[in-house]
């Protein structure tokens, strides 16, 4: 059998060493390192960080070249082989390789060659780690040997993640007959609410089990590395790996705020994930390549309808109330409308062109594009009322989940886009199949904003706009720039392509050094966003060394901040908004 060996080399310099052991029987033997992992759309070349390489068989060493930046080839002349090689291991991100004197953590894609013709076929991987670290992942055990695992293939080693750490925070829950183990890493605290988190985690995990009609999983892992100014997750099919900060920690005693909330928010999301991506996923990735870009169109629903039921289900477990939420959509939704590149790219384009403009995202960016996270977690708002609306109260998006799941995700067929208006057209009389062409042709594929003022009110919530605020205050002017101030400097960190500064010849990263005369940077956002609509500024600015002057105008600010309030009570209102606990 296929066996991998891996272990820390040398905590300081981050090396990781690891072996895998052929069986006889090829003349050539092809090994890869893949260029992305799954959920994360760029190519990220992890061979890069392969060092040391040597092939032997019967200690003998064997010819071996390089065919690609990720390839080697073997002459294996039908021995047994021996690949010998260090990793470099020093990204903290959920989607690299990290070993220090205090955390060895890894993706085995960043890790473990594939040797291809051996990809679908079981193998046994020991991990040994530092000083008997405890080990954390979804990968099954071999009882009998400590720190051998398994995998029936390659795809499987490459989702689940392994945790490793000095110091842990361990917890467990069980939620629909499914063992949950919640880990946190890092930056440790007596002071977390262990048993708050773990309750909530499990009111949020039972309520989307419930929604799907049950879970396809044994058992599933939450693993958590804290460190200030961290915020991220990766989902695979049986655990997750994720990245907070600290201040996002439930502590004993305080209530909940907003970063508290965001955390719940992001388990909930990579959560979700176990059934929309994970196993319901877009044709285009059936199967995954791993050597080339993968394109899809559908992140919409597989990053956006996630990003919305996050939060609903924030709502549904308790963690939020009906207030909370409105506020939550309606701040998501000021979100986009604050983009000026959702006039300029579709959702379903944002999807297609993830690797090249999402993920390598510039200063530009907000000018030229729009996140298929927040744009599709509106379109998933717009068509869950939309569907409530016209099937009269008796369906919702979460009929047109369970359908997905149960006629797709759950048989591992793919699904594009006509699946899931097919699913949504079922449950709506044919006398409304026009206009929900319509929602998906203009909301998928058109650069509108979605009229939510049409169906809220249905809902027993008012929609109002008004100008963008800061601290409670609405600003009364809107100079196309954001700035960011330092100590030592205003810099200009966003430009409105259309406005008056940006044809005045001002740009991004410009520094701003005085406005009309006075040099104090505390004033620099009164006199932008709270000046008047028409008035004329002198701007002092420097741009690599040279200073010079512009005079913009202000102009009035959008009216893109929305407010949802509850106006009262309704049954579709009611269904909509209700609690599942
Ligand atoms: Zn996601």
């Amino acid at each position: 059998m296929l066996h991998y060996k891996i272990h820390p080399k040398n905590l300081g310099a981050h090396l990781i060493h690891v072996t895998i052991d052929i069986p006889a029987g090829e003349r050539h033997i092809i090994a890869k390192l893949p260029k992305w992992i799954p959920g994360s759309y760029k190519i990220r070349d992890y061979s890069r960080h392969i060092q040391a390489f040597s092939a032997t068989a019967d200690n003998q060493p064997l010819v071996w070249r390089k065919t690609d930046s990720d390839t080697w080839l073997i002459e294996a002349n039908e021995q047994a082989v021996q690949l010998s090689y260090d990793v470099y291991a020093y990204d903290l991100s959920v989607r690299g390789a990290y070993l220090d004197d205090t955390r060895f953590f890894f993706n085995h894609c960043c890790v473990c060659l594939d040797i291809t013709h051996l990809s679908e076929q079981k193998r046994l991987i020991n991990i040994a780690t530092v000083d008997n670290w405890r080990i954390f992942t979804a990968l099954p055990i071999d009882e009998q040997n400590d720190g051998t695992y398994f995998a029936e293939n390659y795809h499987q080693q490459i989702d689940c993640p392994m945790e490793s750490a000095q110091n842990y925070l361990h917890s467990e829950f069980m939620a629909g007959d499914v063992r949950h183990e919640v880990v946190f890493t890092g930056a440790l605290s007596d002071d977390y609410d262990m048993d708050g988190m773990t309750q909530q985690l499990k009111n949020i995990c039972e309520a989307e089990i419930k929604l799907f009609g049950g879970s396809p999983l044994d058992s599933y892992l939450f693993m958590t590395y804290l460190e200030a100014n961290q915020y991220g997750g990766l989902e695979h099919k049986n655990s997750v790996a994720q990245m907070a900060s600290p201040d996002m920690m439930m502590k004993k005693g305080e209530k909940l705020n907003k970063k508290m909330i965001d955390f719940m928010g992001l388990c909930s999301h990579e959560y979700f994930h176990l059934w929309n991506i994970k196993r319901l996923q877009p044709k285009d990735f059936q199967p995954y390549d791993l050597y080339r870009e993968q394109n899809t169109e559908m992140l919409w629903m597989f990053e956006g309808f996630t990003s919305y039921y996050d939060e609903l289900f924030l709502l549904r477990s308790g963690v939020v109330d009906s207030t909370t939420f409105l506020k939550r959509q309606a701040q998501n939704l000021s979100r986009v409308l604050n983009v000026p590149g959702r006039k300029l790219q579709p959702l379903a384009a944002s999807s297609f062109d993830a690797w090249t403009k999402l993920y390598q995202a510039d200063a530009n960016s907000p000018n030229n594009m729009v996140s298929y996270y927040s744009k599709g977690a509106v379109f998933a708002l717009y068509l869950d009322l939309f569907i409530r609306k016209h099937s009269q109260g008796q369906s919702s998006l979460d009929d047109v989940m369970r359908y997905l799941w149960q006629n797709f995700g759950e048989k591992g067929i793919g699904i594009d886009e006509d699946d899931v208006f097919a699913a949504c057209g079922r449950l709506l009389p044919n006398d409304k199949h026009e206009l929900l062409a319509t929602v998906f042709v203009e909301g998928l594929h058109g650069t509108s904003d979605m009229p939510f003022a049409q169906l809220l009110p249905d809902f027993a919530v008012s929609v109002q706009s008004q100008a963008k605020r800061t601290q409670d205050q609405i600003h009364t002017s809107d100079s196309g720039m954001r700035l960011t101030i330092t100590e030592n400097t205003a810099k200009i960190a966003f430009l409105d392509a259309n406005s008056h500064a940006a044809e005045a010849g001002i740009s991004v990263d410009d520094e701003l050094i005085a406005i009309n005369q006075n040099n104090h940077r505390n004033d620099f956002n009164q006199c932008l966003d709270f000046g008047k609509a028409g008035e004329k500024l002198n701007l002092l600015l420097s741009r690599r060394g040279r200073v010079f002057e512009k005079t913009i105008a202000l102009a009035k600010p959008l009216q893109n901040e929305v407010i949802f309030t509850q106006t009262g009570k309704n049954d579709l209102g009611d269904d909509w908004l209700a609690t599942w606990i």
